[in-house]
């Protein structure tokens, strides 16, 4: 009876693009619609209501969205009373070209409204006009507390993203983040830990706090400032969290505190992903990143003597403006000189607005592309050399199921937040098990438990 009238509610479909702050954006969305009655639907055609949450960090992911709006036209001819709405990141910098190219779409909501959603889609359902709420925080102001009101009834999950912070202060010349999602902002510390605490009664065993910067948080609390380390403590003090992890860290507010606090607390896991972006300090300063190469290498040293076991992730980015073969150069020294465990890799895409874009030296498209292929190349050798030198090693692993790519086996991560796949009873999803390396592969492991249960 449950599910006859579950299937009488009206549907609707969240498309995203981008960041894990997004996918944790659009679970949020989903559950407004789902106070107001609607129920999430996989096709178009059972929707009544469809997002598209969107990311402009580079240009491939906002043709998309384009692209994808021109397809759903024919969806909004069969379901007049359908409702379209735009949000994300994309509708900060993109709104003008949005109402023009797609006026089909019927609310247009940027990154620190997405709480008034639910009035927006009544709003539409009853006038039937565009709307649109883009306001974001004031860019100058001292204190600013209006984060986005989140929902705490979400469905149990073994692993769950918990944004601590939103928005960015930093202005990095290449990066849309501070024009699209405003400036800096942390969360209340009760706030989160109210909802971590109800994420651990509900089974949750790993939580990944996120922000733009997240080790940036507290700096801007009224209540007094909690730096972040403080709050992976109180977040260690949690009963049921067994593994706490947080992305993305930004390289000027790693302070030896939070290194050793993170080698102190047990729940914090040995895994950090610490963006470098390139490995010359011209090009560092141009993109105001604030750290020179050096600065960089003496956290990974301090962490690497703090935690033996670490590992050590980046993102690096080539072909920004100005970068000639000899600064790149630099950056492929450098990382076959720190050995990154992995790494995310891409090419600079002009950003409008950002003031890299406005530059004149532009690197062609495929100097940017034989570039990338010869990072790539490099970080995926001494990826598969650093996972084949760990084989035989002994790691937790917190195991989610059955792995999508071998059914046969289970999968969960490490500690290092590498992925160990091996065979085991169904009875582990859930558990902390101990598992032996036997091969080393670009994607992570295969294994062998070691002692069959925890
Ligand atoms: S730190 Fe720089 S790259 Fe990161 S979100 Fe802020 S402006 Fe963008």
């Amino acid at each position: 009876m449950a599910q006859v009238l579950e299937k009488t509610k009206p549907g609707y479909k969240i498309y995203t693009w981008g960041c894990q702050m997004n996918e944790e954006d659009s679970e949020q969305m989903g559950l407004y619609l789902e106070r107001l009655g609607y129920r999430p639907v996989q096709e178009d055609e059972e929707a009544e209501v469809i997002l598209l949450n969107t990311c402009s960090v580079r240009r491939k992911p906002e043709d998309k969205v384009f692209s994808l709006l021109g397809e759903l036209r024919k969806w909004k001819e069969k379901h007049p009373n359908g409702i379209l709405g735009v949000c994300g990141c994309m509708v900060q910098v993109r709104a003008d070209e949005l109402r023009k190219e797609a006026p089909h779409v019927d609310f247009i909501v940027g990154t620190a409204n997405i709480a008034r959603i639910p009035e927006l889609v009544q709003e539409v359902r009853r006038s039937r006009k565009m709307m649109a709420a883009l306001e974001l925080p004031p860019r100058k102001g001292a204190i600013v507390t209006d984060v986005p009101q989140r929902i705490t009834e979400r469905k149990p999950k073994l692993r769950a993203f918990v944004p601590i912070m939103y928005g960015c202060d930093k202005f990095c010349t290449f990066c849309v983040v501070p024009l699209t999602r405003g400036r800096e902002r942390s969360r209340p510390t009760e706030d989160i830990l109210e909802e971590i605490r109800y994420l651990a009664e509900h089974g949750t065993k790993e939580v990944t706090l996120l922000g733009q910067t997240v080790n940036s948080y507290g700096k801007n609390l009224m209540e007094g400032k909690v730096p972040f380390a403080r709050l992976l403590r109180l977040i260690n003090d949690i009963p049921g969290i067994e593994r706490i992890r947080f992305t993305s860290p930004y390289p000027r507010d790693f302070t030896d505190e939070l290194i050793h606090t993170m080698a102190e607390l047990p729940k914090v896991c040995e895994h950090v992903h610490l963006p470098l972006q390139v490995a010359d300090n011209d090009l560092l300063r141009e993109m105001k990143r604030g750290y020179t190469v050096e600065q960089y290498e003496s956290i990974v040293h301090k962490l690497r003597a703090a935690m033996p076991d670490i590992a050590i992730t980046t993102d690096l980015m080539i072909g920004f403006p100005g970068e000639t073969e000899e600064q790149f150069q630099h950056t492929l020294e450098f990382v076959e000189h720190i050995r990154f465990d992995s790494a995310f890799m891409f090419a600079y895409s002009p950003r409008p607005g950002t003031k890299a874009a406005e530059r004149e030296d532009q690197i062609p498209r495929a100097v940017k592309l034989e570039r990338l292929h010869r990072l790539i190349e490099l970080q995926n050798r001494i990826t598969c050399e650093i996972n084949a030198s760990q084989v035989g090693n002994v790691y937790e692993v917190l195991v989610e199921g059955p792995s999508p790519k071998d059914p046969t086996k289970l999968t969960g991560l490490t500690r290092q937040n590498k992925t160990m796949n091996f065979v085991g009873a169904r009875e582990l999803i859930g558990q902390t098990v101990r598992v032996r390396a036997v091969e080393g592969h670009l994607w992570g492991f295969i294994g062998e438990l070691v002692d069959g249960l925890p």
